[in-house]
Order: C-alpha cells, then sequence, then structure tokens
C-alpha cells in the first residue's frame, strides 16, 4: 500500500522539477547567448514529465502508450528534421497535434464523466474541446498556407466576418446550455464540430505577412487549452505549462503585432494583402540600376561603414557562413559592419538571430531595427540581402499600400543602397517595393549565396591586387 504512495509523491517532485526547467528554459531562450541552454532544459523538463508520467498507477496497461510512443516517434522524428525556412509550418503542424489531443482528451473525458459533470468542470471541458477543435482546423490551415500547398491570398466573400463571429457564438452559446445542464449529451458533438469549421473559416481570409502573428496566436490557443486540460486531468504540470505556452504566445502575438503595426482585431479580420497582386504585376516593367559583383565589392571595399539587413532571401540560399565570411573580410579591411535585424524579416520570429547565430557572427554586431534605423542616414552601405517586405519604404510613405505603418528598416536613408536578389519577383506580402527604384539603389541580381561568394572572390582579388 505504501509504494504507490511513494510513487506519487515522485511523481509530483518530478514534476515540479519539470516545471522549474520550463521556467529557466523560457528565461534562457530569451537571449542568443544561453538559447541553446534553454533548449536543453525544455528537452529535459519535457522528458522528466513524460518519465513521470509514464510511472503513473493509473496506467494499467501499457500497450496503447507504447503504440503511441512508436507512432509519436515516427511522426516527430522527421518534423524535426525539417529545413529551417520550414519550421513555421513545422511549428504550425505541432499546434494541431496538440490541440487533437487536447480535444480528444476533452471529449473522453466527457463521456466518461457524463452525466455527473459539474458545472466549473464542465465550463473548463468546453473550453478545453472548443479551443482545442478551432485550433487544430485552423493550425491545419495555417500550415497549409505557409507549405502553399493551400493558396497564399486571402480568401474572402460578403459577410465573412457576421458568418465567423455567429459561428464562434454558437459553439459559446452551446457551452454556456451545457454547464447548466451538462446531462445534453446529444449537444456535445456540436461544441466539436462548430469549432473545427470556425478554425477553418477564420484562417482563409488571412494572408500575407499577417501569418507570424496568427502562427503565435494558435500557439497561445493551444497552450490555453492544454492549461484547461490541465484542470480537467487534475494535473498542475500541465496547468503551469499550458499557461506559459499560452501567455509566451500571447506575448510574441503583442510583439508581431506591434512590428506590423497592426492590431489582433486588423489580422484576424482584415483580409490584409488581398490588394497585392495588382499593384506588384501593374509596375513590373521599371527601369532600375544594376551593378556586377566587381562593382559592389569595389563600393563596399571602399566604405567605412556598412549595414547588411538581411532576409528571407538569405535564408533560402543558406548563405549565412558565406554572410560572415564577407562580414570577416570587410572587418579586416577596417570597415565597421552591422546587421540590421527586423523582428518579422524571414519566415519565423526570431529567424535571423538563429542563422546569424549558427554562422557565429558575434551577438553584440545584431542590432535591433529601433536602434539601427537612426544610424542609417550615416550609413555609406545597406547591403541587403534577400530580404523585401521589411525594407520597403510604401510602408512609410504610402498610405494606399496594404502595409502601410508597419514599421520598417529604413535603408532608403543610407547614401548607397545594393539588393542582392535574384530577380524583382516580390517578397511574401505580394508587393511591389519602391526602394528598387531609387538613384542610389544598386540591384546584384542573383542567389545570395552565389553573388556573396562572387563578391568574396572579388575582394579577395583587389587585396592581392
Ligand atoms: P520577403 O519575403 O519580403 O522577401 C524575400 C525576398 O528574397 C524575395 O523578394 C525574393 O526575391 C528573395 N529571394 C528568395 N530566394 C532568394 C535567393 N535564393 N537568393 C536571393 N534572394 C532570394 O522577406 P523579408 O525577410 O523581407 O520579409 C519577411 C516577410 O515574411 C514579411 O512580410 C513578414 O511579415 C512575413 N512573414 C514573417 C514571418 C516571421 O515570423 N518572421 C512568418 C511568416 C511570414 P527573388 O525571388 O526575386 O529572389
Amino acid at each position: 500500500m505504501t509504494t504507490p504512495r511513494v510513487t506519487d509523491q515522485a511523481i509530483q517532485v518530478i514534476y515540479l522539477v519539470s516545471t522549474a526547467l520550463f521556467i529557466l528554459s523560457l528565461k534562457w531562450l530569451s537571449a542568443p547567448a544561453t538559447a541553446r541552454r534553454g533548449v536543453w532544459a525544455g528537452e529535459l523538463g519535457m522528458l522528466l514529465a513524460i518519465g513521470a508520467t509514464l510511472l503513473y498507477r493509473g496506467i494499467v496497461d501499457y500497450t496503447w502508450v507504447a503504440i503511441a510512443l512508436v507512432l509519436g516517434t515516427i511522426i516527430g522524428v522527421p518534423l524535426g528534421r525539417v529545413p529551417m525556412t520550414a519550421v513555421p509550418q513545422r511549428t504550425a503542424l505541432s499546434h494541431a497535434f496538440g490541440a487533437l489531443c487536447v480535444a480528444l482528451v476533452g471529449t473522453a473525458e466527457y463521456y466518461l464523466r457524463a452525466p455527473g459533470v459539474s458545472k466549473f468542470m464542465m465550463a473548463v471541458l468546453s473550453m478545453e474541446v472548443i479551443l482545442g477543435s478551432l485550433t487544430f482546423t485552423g493550425s491545419l490551415m495555417a500550415a497549409g498556407k505557409l507549405q502553399e500547398t493551400l493558396p497564399q491570398r486571402p480568401i474572402t466573400y460578403r459577410g465573412q466576418n457576421l458568418v465567423n463571429m455567429s459561428l464562434l457564438a454558437i459553439s459559446v452559446g452551446v457551452a454556456v446550455y451545457l454547464v447548466l445542464h451538462p446531462e445534453r449529451a446529444i449537444l456535445f458533438p456540436l461544441m466539436i464540430v462548430i469549432p473545427l469549421l470556425f478554425g477553418v473559416l477564420m484562417i482563409i481570409p488571412i494572408g500575407g505577412a499577417d501569418m507570424p502573428t496568427v502562427i503565435s496566436l494558435l500557439n497561445s490557443y493551444a497552450g490555453l487549452s492544454a492549461a484547461a486540460m490541465g484542470f480537467v486531468l487534475d494535473s498542475k504540470l500541465l496547468i503551469i505549462a499550458g499557461a506559459l505556452d499560452g501567455s509566451s504566445g500571447f506575448i510574441l502575438s503583442v510583439i508581431m503585432s506591434k512590428a506590423m503595426n497592426r492590431s489582433f482585431t486588423n489580422v484576424l479580420f482584415g483580409a490584409f494583402g488581398q490588394v497585392q497582386a495588382a499593384s506588384a504585376a501593374a509596375k513590373e516593367a521599371r527601369p532600375v540600376h544594376t551593378a556586377t559583383a566587381e562593382e559592389a565589392a569595389a563600393i563596399l571595399g571602399a566604405a567605412n561603414t556598412v549595414v547588411i539587413v538581411p532576409g528571407y532571401g538569405m535564408a533560402v540560399a543558406q548563405a549565412q557562413h558565406k554572410v560572415r565570411e564577407l562580414y570577416d573580410a570587410l572587418t579586416k579591411r577596417g570597415v565597421d559592419v552591422k546587421f540590421a535585424i527586423h523582428p518579422v524579416a524571414g519566415r519565423m520570429p526570431g529567424h535571423m538571430n538563429v542563422l546569424l547565430a549558427e554562422a557565429n557572427i558575434p551577438y553584440d554586431k545584431l542590432v535591433e531595427m529601433d536602434e539601427i534605423n537612426s544610424e542609417f542616414p550615416q550609413t555609406d552601405v545597406a547591403l541587403v540581402i534577400g530580404a523585401n517586405d521589411v525594407t520597403n519604404p510604401a510602408a512609410r510613405n504610402d498610405p494606399a499600400s496594404p502595409i502601410y505603418g508597419m514599421p520598417i528598416l529604413d535603408v532608403d536613408k543610407a547614401r548607397t543602397v545594393m539588393v542582392i536578389k535574384r530577380g524583382m519577383s516580390p517578397g511574401f506580402a505580394g508587393i511591389d517595393n519602391e526602394l528598387y527604384y531609387l538613384d542610389k539603389t544598386l540591384m546584384l541580381f542573383g542567389d545570395a549565396k552565389t553573388f556573396v561568394g562572387d563578391l568574396m572572390r572579388q575582394l579577395a582579388g583587389e587585396g592581392r591586387g
């Protein structure tokens, strides 16, 4: 009789250690220098939490647990190996799996307990199932949009917001009714089906540059639903982990919204990106100034200050190591080189920080947008490598532009601007960039990795000569 009690206590102690590790993990993840430690702490915390749960004496048969572990491993290992550029959609898929699990557990718990479900428990179960279901389909849609298996552009129709709001209101109404009458099991499936539909309809009108906010918002929903599941299963660990996930996802959404100067309502109901295709097509034929690697290297070599502005194209080309070599070569010549970091450059929060850290570029050379913007007017060359939307002056100057109001890197204020990209294709938001047509802008057409390699060769050749 005493052994199980000892095990129960041991489980609670291990859960406490896991909780502490999750909190430390979040703290360490917030700075590049400690981020690696943060990942280890998070992984150890999760390993301990799973290990302790397997000791739980309510488990009478390990067969299903073993099947789930094998299935989870088969799905999880390849998911862990996706390229860096596919991490946002991979993250959305993780949210989808977590949310599906939460919705299924909530459903099972309801049918196991009904009709004797207390009002409090029914309220928590409803929140768990509604949030879990809408996050499941919403995250699948977000992953599909980012992977481009679904159209990225907003899909809209008249009265869309009204339809969406009505669906949400109906599911909340059903939840309230069930809290008052938990025995009306016949209504329970509505609380699954309507939010599943709402999840799809909520995401299809959202497009373009709003995906980062949406994904972190879905992350927040997944966390909140997991916290609700913690109440249902009486697991303090789940409540805390879910709350951490929910609040950090929410904080990230706020940061992302600020970075794009958008409100949540506008992100969720604004159908952002709708008018972009036409404007991009209309300006296709305008002339631009171009330069060769040789000319660009000569300008860079003669500069005193260079600010490198990395973006999604650097990630696609995996050019970060070549960029590091360029940084070394210029620094050796006495050029002051910094990197300008926009919060939504690339395809996931912190994307540029991760890539530049991977290439061992010193952290103190990575300067956040607010700080670097005041330095552009004194900068000799702003070298844009595969960034587009985050440098588009239309966000400042053109009230008609869909990205108007989004804070950008003021590269157009530098004395000379050089842009490495393969052609004149727009970026994620699908709009043309006025920066490319300025007299001070030189377009360096080519793949980022190849072009930076060419610049290096030119600089080396010049150095010998
Ligand atoms: P953009 O998506 O605006 O532009 C990237 C540019 O890179 C393209 O114009 C493309 O032009 C160029 N490019 C692509 N491949 C290569 C290559 N191999 N070599 C050189 N250039 C290449 O990127 P930004 O980083 O400026 O902006 C990020 C955008 O993504 C924002 O709109 C943001 O809101 C959105 N977003 C951000 C997320 C985040 O969390 N950071 C998540 C999801 C979306 P070309 O084809 O002509 O070469």
